[in-house]
């Protein structure tokens, strides 16, 4: 039996040249937190949890028709959402995953007898990927002698279903980091069981940058493409102006999602501005130049969810008067989130403004 499966770096071979292969896994994570974060600063837990639900059930395909080629970048993409998570969350991972492998590892119920397994004194903390790698497949030999990839697959996909329902229940953060670190546990297992390194694998795909738009700090403008735009009138505004405004989107190749409902009335009409506002890529919202107070909280509320919700830059808000009423009061009470809001004098003006902003979109994203 072999003794002392010390993962110091001078015992794997790594070519000086490939630096990505000495990162550790907590430099990856800070390497996926520094190309996605701004973008994910925006996105709820439940958001990205559901991504990271898509990517392992993307898997499910290029696993049954055991097309490597289309699974080692599906696996770094699994990889890449669970750094995510564990940046946005602030989860050590390394440490989780050390603390729940590196001292007690769990073992499904057919596991072989203990004593057969590798003794966990035997294991020093990994670093790298490839230790992680190394070490997960170590300690789990005798159980992956009787796993196949798939039934690796469908055990991640459990987890990945706990990790959504313990979030959704408001479970105590270390379940919830435990699953995270269940997770990597089994990208690296099913890695190992296709005889792939993680760590190329992942560096295949991501380099240092995103693989979308080629840069070191995700542009989401540039990557993510525009294609619905959210509008929300006010009681006052004149058709002439509803006209303009969603004729120029539909030129300009935009899907208008309209909000009809101009009155808050309930908490209902509240979330379906929210659906709608999260369907959407960019938002434009007129202000009322009336002083209905039961339009306005409403439209307060369309500003401020589109905000907090997409890029800043691609939410325009109009306004006849910008001097009184509404436009002043979100401009000063929200000073921080510095919203603009665009004056215009006539539905004509108003075309040329809108334009303007849709044709500033269209440059950033063929970029
Ligand atoms: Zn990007």
């Amino acid at each position: 039996m072999e003794r002392n499966h010390s993962f110091n770096t001078t015992e794997v071979a790594m070519p000086s040249q490939s630096s990505y292969l000495e990162l550790s896994l907590d430099e990856w994570i800070a390497r996926f937190g520094r190309i996605y974060g701004k973008r994910h600063d925006k996105h709820t837990t439940e958001y990205m949890i559901s991504r990271l639900v898509e990517e392992v059930a993307e898997l499910v395909n290029p696993m049954e028709s055991q097309d490597k080629g289309q699974i080692a970048p599906n696996l770094a993409d699994v990889f890449s959402w669970t750094c995510s998570l564990a940046f946005k969350l602030g989860i050590d991972l390394s440490l989780i995953a050390w603390q729940k492998y590196g001292q007690n590892a769990p073992r499904p119920t057919w596991s072989p007898e203990f004593s057969t397994q590798a003794s966990l004194q035997e294991f020093t903390p990994p670093s790298t990927l490839h230790q992680w790698q190394q070490f997960i497949s170590k300690l789990y030999q005798q159980e992956n002698l009787r796993l196949t990839p798939t039934n690796s697959l469908v055990a991640m996909m459990k987890d990945v279903g706990d990790l959504a329902m313990l979030n959704r229940k408001r479970a105590p953060a270390d379940q919830i980091t435990s699953k995270l670190a269940a997770i990597l546990a089994w990208t690296l297992t099913i890695s190992q069981l296709l005889q792939l390194d993680l760590a190329t694998i992942v560096y295949e795909k991501y380099d240092n940058h995103c693989p979308s738009c080629g840069k070191e700090i995700c542009d989401t403008d540039i990557c993510h493409p525009f294609k619905t735009i959210f509008v929300s009138f006010a009681y006052d505004t004149s058709d002439e102006v509803k006209y303009v405004l969603l004729d120029s989107a539909i030129n300009f190749g935009l899907k208008a999602l309209v909000n009809s409902v101009q009155l808050a009335a309930n908490t209902r009409d509240l979330s379906f501005s929210l659906d709608l506002i999260s369907k959407s890529d960019v938002a434009c919202v007129v202000l009322s130049s009336g002083l209905e107070e039961d339009s306005q909280y409403k439209q307060i509320f369309d500003v401020l969810a589109c905000y907090s919700t997409l890029s800043k830059g691609n939410v325009w808000v109009f306004s006849k008067d910008v001097t009184k009423g509404l436009a002043n009061y979100l401009e000063k009470a929200f000073a921080d989130e510095k919203i603009i809001v665009t004056p215009f004098k006539d539905p004509q003006n108003l075309k040329v403004l809108f334009e303007n902003y849709l044709q500033g979109l269209n440059l950033k994203s063929t970029k």
